[in-house]
């Protein structure tokens, strides 16, 4: 690293994002909700009758991150059940086109089996499509059992196995520096429970940007594109023989009464809440600005808010607002952007706007990628 006489960080700057931005234009803007869990993710079995029913949901802000490891204890959890029974049940209901729903799916496939995927939604109208994409362990909490705490080691080493394993095979992955002007909680649980997965962070004297004298940190993690990777999830399923049947389950009994398949993956994310009756599930929307593709950018940032330089566009994020209402506002897009773009010099700066810190009803929760420190 360059140091000054005074030992202050001299990395060049890096190139400043051109914030040009108009709320008003189609898909400038996006809402989406965040499937957040009280205590902790749902990843368990039960049999209920004559079926046996795996739940996999309630990855907050870290479904993404979290998809690859979950899927894998989903197959070992259907080859377990096979190892206990002497049985194979070929056939496989998969509820949910979303992140959890596909890659279950996926390596159900790889044991042979026949998977159907159910939903309301086609993959690309999922949460899981307009996720920003960092690969961060964002949650709300994660269960301090020790069998929990080394099952998150096991998924967290997986997922991120997995996703290094697809760069540059057109999943829509790369590995990217973050620069962020604090420490981020969803990179740095990873470091602690999974030393050496990541490479290290590195501290800075002074973020390498115009705009900033401030003092942060390099993070060296993922970039996962949504709008690559889910529609290629989708793409390779349909290419292995998988259906996906457009199907709104009302309740659980309606899952365990109309369904044919033995099996059934529960992958509902938010949909959980009214169809297996959790209320443990809290709804956190996301509004997203999405600026112009800037392929000069190769960098994540993060200060009270992130941004993101994907393919299709450089994204600003993101809100964390507890509403289950899927609508975005103008404003709060413009808001976005004007906060970012005085962060980096480029317009007088504003102050932060507040819902980047409401945390109605629940005080615990942090996003980490909006970089406050627990
Ligand atoms: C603004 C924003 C930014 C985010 N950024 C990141 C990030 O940077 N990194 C990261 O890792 N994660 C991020 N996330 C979180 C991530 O998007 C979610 O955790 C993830 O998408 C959850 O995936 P899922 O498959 O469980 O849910 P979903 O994608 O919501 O899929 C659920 C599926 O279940 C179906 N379904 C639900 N109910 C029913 C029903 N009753 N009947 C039939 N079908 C049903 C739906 O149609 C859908 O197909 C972000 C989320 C948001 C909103």
């Amino acid at each position: 690293m360059l140091l000054d006489e005074r030992g202050v960080s001299t990395l060049p700057d890096l190139p400043t994002p051109d914030f040009a931005f108009d709320p008003h234009q189609p898909g400038a803007c996006v809402a989406g909700l965040r499937p957040y869990r009280k205590n902790s993710y749902r990843l368990d079995k039960e049999v209920l009758g004559d079926k046996f029913v795996i739940h996999n949901y309630g990855h907050g802000g870290g479904g993404i991150t979290l998809s690859w490891g979950c899927a894998a204890k989903v197959r070992d959890m259907i080859l377990k059940r096979q190892a206990e029974t002497g049985i194979i049940e070929r056939e496989i209901a998969v509820i949910g086109a979303g992140v959890m729903g596909m890659t279950a799916a996926t390596l159900l496939l790889d044991l042979g089996l026949n998977v159907t995927i159910y939903s309301d939604r086609k993959p690309v109208e999922t949460t899981s499509y307009k996720a920003g994409g960092q690969w961060a362990a964002s949650i709300l909490e994660y269960s301090k059992d020790f069998a929990k705490v080394q099952e998150f080691q096991y998924i967290l080493r997986t997922a991120y196995t997995m996703f290094k394993a697809s760069i540059g095979k057109g999943f829509g992955v790369s590995e990217v520096d973050n620069y962020s002007v604090n420490t981020t909680s969803g990179i740095d649980v990873v470091h602690d429970l999974v030393p050496g997965l990541l490479p290290p962070r590195e501290y800075l004297q002074r973020l390498p940007f115009e705009g900033h004298n401030t003092s942060g940190y390099r993070y060296r993690t993922l970039l996962v594109e949504p709008p690559i990777f889910i529609p290629r999830l989708e793409r390779d399923l349909r290419a292995r023989g998988v259906t996906f049947v457009s199907r709104r389950f009302i309740n659980s009994t309606d899952v365990l009464t109309s369904l044919t398949q033995k099996v059934v993956i529960n992958c509902t994310g938010l949909g959980a809440k009214d169809l297996w009756n959790d209320n443990q599930m809290i709804s956190y929307r996301g509004q997203l600005a999405m600026l112009r593709p800037q392929v000069n950018l190769e960098y994540l940032y993060g200060q009270n808010g992130y941004l993101f330089p994907r393919h299709d566009h450089v994204v600003i994020g993101g809100t964390v607002e507890e509403s289950d209402d899927e609508v975005f506002d103008p404003e709060t897009c413009r808001g976005l952007v004007e906060y970012m773009a005085g962060v980096f010099g480029q317009t007088p700066a504003v102050p932060m706007p507040e819902y980047h810190v409401h945390h109605p009803r629940n005080e615990r929760l942090v996003d980490p990628r909006l970089s406050i420190a627990p």
